[in-house]
């Protein structure tokens, strides 16, 4: 890289500054290339020159950023570019963000309460928020009572009306669908099993705090190397009733060493003797939310068809 004017140098610092601080730190080469050239049209033919100095000024200001913090890229901003400032605050929208790549008539939105009580509060901003977005895009909002934990949050028979109600009055319409998590047990116990018979997942039976030094120190545990055949037969005790709540999870195989602890090896389905208010005492083994999840949200489809059959 040769040598820049003063007042280039200048412009891309500002812009590396001011994508530092909108982006919380994590200023992207792309993002400020594209500010530069959109609003420097002179600068344009030389958009292969600048690129090695902009990914500089960006890595210089995201530096900056985590080692001084955003208020000092404000207050940098504030006496070299205050102009760049003005452009923060300009660009500040009221109202919804749009969703990028959203298809009219194609959106389709969930609001996914625990129906433990009737709502609180706190929930009304995702019925408002997802409401607003299926109004914008003529989509829909599902609302799906994840209703799987039979002991710590156990449903409340009352509560599903009592939400439905309360959704309705909040979102001026009643949602488009309704799912209840618990009517599709058997779909997340079937992709269990699949998940220990194809080597994905495997019985645990370490202690609680035993697995928490294990994910603090990055290493795997001893249960992690069963044969399938092994974990299948456990699967099997889990929900007989043999292997009592507490004495055994199902773990998703990640990574002992992602760096999100959270998600290393995380668990997906545990044993709990509860009476469930709509599905009886029928399970023993039921589905963590991002298990749940996942399995909703990969199988989709199936679920959707599933659900127009009954
Ligand atoms: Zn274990």
């Amino acid at each position: 890289m040769g040598e820049l004017e003063p007042d280039v140098v200048a412009l891309l610092r500002k812009y590396a500054l001011q994508n530092a601080l909108e982006y919380d730190g994590e200023g992207q080469v792309g993002s400020v290339m594209g500010r530069v050239m959109g609003e420097n049209p002179d600068l344009r033919s030389r958009a292969g020159e600048l690129t090695g100095f902009i990914a500089k000024q960006v890595e210089e200001a995201n530096a900056l950023a985590a080692e001084m913090g955003l208020e000092h890229i404000r207050s940098l901003l504030e006496s070299e570019s205050p102009d760049a400032l003005e452009k923060k605050v300009k660009e500040r929208r009221e109202g919804l963000a749009t969703l990028p790549n959203a298809e009219n008539g194609k959106v389709v939105l969930r609001f996914a309460p625990n129906p433990n009580g009737p709502l609180s509060l706190g929930h009304a901003r995702g019925v408002v928020i997802n409401a607003e977005l299926a109004r914008m895009y003529e989509g829909e909002v599902i609302l799906r009572f994840d209703d799987t934990d039979t002991v710590v949050k156990r449903p409340d028979p009352e509560a599903y009306a009592l939400i439905e109600e309360d959704f309705t009055w909040l979102a001026g319409k009643a949602p488009d669908r309704i799912l209840k998590a618990s009517d599709r047990m058997d779909v997340y116990l079937e992709h269990a099993i699949r998940a220990l018979n194809e080597n994905h997942a495997y019985v645990c039976e370490c202690s609680g705090d035993d697995f928490k030094q294990f994910r603090i120190d990055k290493t795997e545990c001893p249960c992690r190397n069963r044969s399938s055949a092994e974990n299948v037969s456990l699967w099997e005790q889990m929900n007989d009733g043999s292997i009592q709540p507490g004495g055994a999870v199902v773990r998703i195989k990640t990574e002992m060493t992602l760096p999100n602890p959270a998600l290393r090896d995380w668990p997906a389905l545990r044993i709990q003797h509860g009476d469930h208010p709509l599905v009886g005492e029928r399970y023993k083994v039921w589905p963590l939310l991002d298990f749940l999840s996942a399995v909703v949200i990969i199988y989709k489809e199936s679920l959707i068809s599933s659900e127009e059959r009954t």
